[in-house]
This record gives structure tokens, sequence and C-alpha cells, in this order.
């Protein structure tokens, strides 16, 4: 077998920071990354490809360009870890043992998950930023009137923000081509709120409140009739308030606890698993029912694998109780690099420990945004650079700038270079 000191499976956003940082620490480690794809994306622009003020090709990169100099790409997939014997198994090229392996594959779409939603992507007025944020802009630009709904899924998402940000962008949109006159926006969600920490919330329903948007609650998606351009929801909580079907939106309920929305168009975030590699492995997957289940089962801390310690975990395969973003990748990419070098080196291990940090950059319209950015136990948290100079918690034209110019910048060249 090929043997590696340390194997990486994923070459996107933590695969790629994570090896780039282990090869900048110490350069004579035997690393490789196991990544089937050509591509690499930058997936937080993929709002901006949605709302028609961002090129899609600048969000990709060839997956050579950002492999780091000095470790080895195996294009080939992971499809089964087989961690009592240190062995990794792909499709194509055969086996490849390791001394530590980093698990980072992210998260996979399960479109079979709610009824009719592959059908319904068919439709040329049902679109997700998720799968291709260029449908979402031909879906805007097209959109003649009707209800506009926005929607999530039950399970954990990538950037739990990212639903909302292109309905305010659409909401923007609609007013600019007059079409807002004609229509209802819509945002239902499974949640009991739009968002957990109590700073941001308060600025978020300001925003809900003067785009006249209109939130239903405890709304979780079960089906979609594509023919018909319908979404059925059930209603997630018993003691969720009575049904009241609002007139304009020509919302009806249809059985126990079951409510259908006609809609002109509708955007979703699919519903999220893990990849098959953790999520049909037992020995790494959560595997206690719940939210985290088929995840994969790290110390929310160290991210270090809680049966196996030569396995690490990082990005959005991780079973943690904070938002799966590239920004809380940022910072658990040095957390688990300290750890794993200390181990490799037989030192102490550090200190260092990820909190829980995530952010989510709430774009309000164009030209407007919010940095919500948060630790575990839906604390507020902040980017001390950042804070010391704005407000992230009020709408700041600033931020915007950040996030179209300065965030893409920082991503391909420090951030994927293990600079920061
Ligand atoms: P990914 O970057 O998705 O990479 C996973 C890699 O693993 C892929 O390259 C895949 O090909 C590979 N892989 C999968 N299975 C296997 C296998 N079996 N073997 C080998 N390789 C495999 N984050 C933010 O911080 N801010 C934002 O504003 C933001 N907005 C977003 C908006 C949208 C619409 C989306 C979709 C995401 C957004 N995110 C945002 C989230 C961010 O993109 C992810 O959290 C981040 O990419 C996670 O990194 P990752 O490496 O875990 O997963």
């Amino acid at each position: 077998y090929t043997h590696y000191q340390v194997l990486v499976i994923g070459g996107g956003t933590a695969g790629i920071m994570l090896s780039a940082k282990l090869h900048r620490e110490q350069k004579h480690l035997r690393i490789a990354i196991i990544e089937p794809s050509q591509s690499h994306w930058y997936q937080p622009a993929w709002t901006l490809v949605g709302a028609g003020t961002f090129d899609y090709v600048d969000t990709r990169r060839e997956e050579a360009s950002v492999i780091p100099e000095g470790v080895d790409w195996i294009q080939d997939k992971a499809v089964d870890i087989l961690p009592d014997e240190h062995m990794v198994r792909t499709e194509t090229s055969g086996e490849y043992t390791y001394d530590y392996l980093v698990v980072a594959p992210g998260a996979k779409y399960d479109l079979e998950a709610i009824e009719g939603l592959a059908e319904a992507m068919q439709q040329p007025n049902v679109c997700s930023n998720y799968i291709d944020p260029r449908k979402t802009w031909n879906v805007l630009l097209n959109f003649k009137g009707g209800n506009a709904v926005f929607t999530q899924p039950t399970t954990p998402i990538k950037c739990g923000g990212a639903p909302q940000k292109i309905m305010y962008l659409a909401d923007d949109y609609f007013r600019k081509t007059g079409v807002r006159d004609k229509s209802e926006v819509i945002f239902a969600t499974p949640g009991s709120t739009v968002f957990g920490v109590k700073e941001f919330l308060a600025t978020l329903q300001g925003v809900i409140e003067r785009k006249d948007i209109i939130v239903r609650t405890f709304y979780a998606p079960i089906k979609i009739d594509g023919e018909r351009s319908e979404i059925h929801y059930k209603r997630t909580q018993p003691d969720a308030p009575p049904f009241t079907p609002d007139e304009k939106l020509h919302e009806r309920e249809e059985g126990p606890d079951t409510v259908v929305i006609p809609y002109g168009m509708l955007h979703l975030a699919p519903p999220h698993v893990a990849p098959d590699v953790i999520r049909n492995n037992p020995k790494l997957a959560v595997t206690e029912e719940g939210g985290n289940k088929g995840w994969l089962d790290v110390d929310i801390h160290t991210l270090q694998h809680k049966r196996y310690p030569n396995i690490y975990g990082l990005g959005d395969i991780a079973a943690l109780p904070t938002a799966k973003t590239g920004a809380a990748v940022r910072k658990q990419a040095p957390v688990v690099a300290a750890h794993l070098l200390a181990q490799i080196n037989q030192e102490k291990q550090p200190e260092l420990q990820y909190g829980g940090y995530s952010s989510c950059p709430f774009i309000t319209g164009y030209g407007k945004m919010v940095l919500a950015e948060f630790k575990y136990d839906n604390l507020r948290d902040s980017d001390p650079l950042i804070s010391k100079f704005v407000d992230t918690t009020k709408e700041q034209w600033s931020m915007w700038l950040l996030k179209k110019y300065g965030l893409p910048w920082m991503y391909w060249n420090l951030m994927l270079k293990g600079i920061m």
C-alpha cells in the first residue's frame, strides 16, 4: 500500500486549508489529499451569483491549482475507511494507509428526502443557490408575481443564513423592477425563529418588517408538487400557534398539521446529509438518534475523533453544535493542525481549542450586510479586528464590500495557503 503520515479526505475548503497549514509548519511531512473533483468552488459567493451580482466562473478554480505544493493529490473518491487497520479504500486507485487521518468530505444533498423535490428542481420556477445559483438568477429575472417562497429543510444546512440572504436580495431586486407590488415574499422555516443569536435577531427582524416579508415558523417542508407549483409543510410543533390561513397567500390546510402554499417561484436549501463514506460507517459516525446522526463523531473542542485518537475531522462533516461555514473552518484548521502536530511530534497536547466560532454574512440587500458572528450556545462572538472599526450587528456597506471583494480575495490568497 501507499502509506502517508497524514491522509486527508476531501480537497474542499477544510481539506486544503488544513493541508496547507500542516505543510507550512512541517515541510517534510508526507501528506496526501484524496479528492475526486477537478474543481474547487468558493461557495459563499453563490449567494451573489444567484442575485446576478457575481460571476459564476470566478467562484471556480482548478483543483490542481489549490493543492499545496509538496502535497500529493490522489484524484479519487474515498469509499471506505477501516479505522482499525488505518486504511482508506478508494473507488479506483486502491487502498492507502496512514498514521493520521483527517476527514473533510463536506456535506452531500439528499433530494430524495423531500417528496417531489428532485422532479420540482426541473421546473423553471424552482431553484437553489446550493445546487445551481445561475438558475436562481434566471428564476428571479422571470418572476412575474404571486408568492415568492423561500424555505429550508429540517436537517442541518451549510451557512444557515443562506436561504434568507437570497430572499433579501430578491426582495430588493423585485422592488427595482416593480414586480414586488404584485407579489408576497414568504420565508417558511422549520425553526422557531429566523436566527438564534439575539443581538442579530433584532436587526434581522427590523429588515423583515421593513421589507414586509411574511414569516412562517415551525413549517417543515415535506412535499413539493412541481406541476402545480405547490409546497406542502408539516407544522413541526404540536404547540405551535393554531393555523390561520392567510387569504392573500392562498395558503390552505390539508389534513392534520399539513399546510399547502402555492408559489410563483420557490427557492430552497436541499436536505443535507453526511457523505456515505461516513454516514454508513458506525465506527466513525454519530450513531445516536438526533440531529447529528450520521455526521463525524468528534470532540467539539479539539476536533479529534471520540473513539480513534489518530483521526480528526473538520468542516461541514463534523457533528458540531454550530453553523457549518467556511468561516468556522478558518477557526477549526489551526486547532486541528496544532493538536495533530503535537501528536506527531510526541509533544504535550496544546491548550488551543475550538469554541464553536462561526459567522454568517447576512446580506440584507444590494450593498448591505450584517456580519453575524457567534460561538457555541448561541453566544455572540466577534473578530477583534473587524469589531474595532464597525458595529457588525447593524447593516453596513463596508461589510458588503468585505463580502463581495475582501473575503473572496482572502480565501484564494490567504486562507487556502494556510496563512490565516
Ligand atoms: P467543501 O468545501 O464542500 O468540500 C468538500 C470536498 O470533499 C469537496 O471537494 C468534495 O468533492 C470532496 N468529497 C466529498 N466526498 C468525498 C469522498 N468520498 N472522498 C474524497 N473527497 C470527497 N460559508 C461561509 O463561511 N460564509 C458564507 O457566506 C457561506 N455561504 C454559503 C452559501 C452557499 C449557497 C453554500 C452552498 C455554502 C455557503 N457557505 C458559506 C458554506 C461553505 O461553503 C462551507 O461551509 C465550506 O465549503 C465547508 O468546507 P468543507 O471542506 O467541509 O466542504
